[in-house]
């Protein structure tokens, strides 16, 4: 039994939109981005677990509100939601 990385995915895009609606993030794709290691200390933003040394953590400055941290997966997950978003209006 391994967990469907679909499930999760959907998951993810789930809590992306209901953080997006609620502004914790921002509503479309931050340019400013810088991708590292966690540091143990830094919570993603979407998911809300820390970030690990040993996983890869996205910073999203610029987004007119503090820096925004949050797992390669889950900033997959956030950036699929704006672009769909940003699509649909335009
Ligand atoms: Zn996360």
């Amino acid at each position: 039994m391994f967990p469907d990385p679909d499930r999760s995915y959907i998951d993810l895009r789930a809590r992306a939109r209901q953080q997006v609606n609620r502004g914790l993030l921002p509503a479309r794709v931050v340019e400013t981005l810088t991708a590292g290691y966690g540091s143990s200390r830094t919570e993603c933003c979407l998911c809300g677990q820390v970030i690990t040394p040993v996983q890869v953590e996205y910073e999203l400055c610029g987004a007119g509100c503090e820096s925004i941290t949050l797992h390669i997966g889950c900033y997959a997950a956030w950036r699929d939601e704006c672009l769909e978003r940003t699509g649909q209006q335009c």
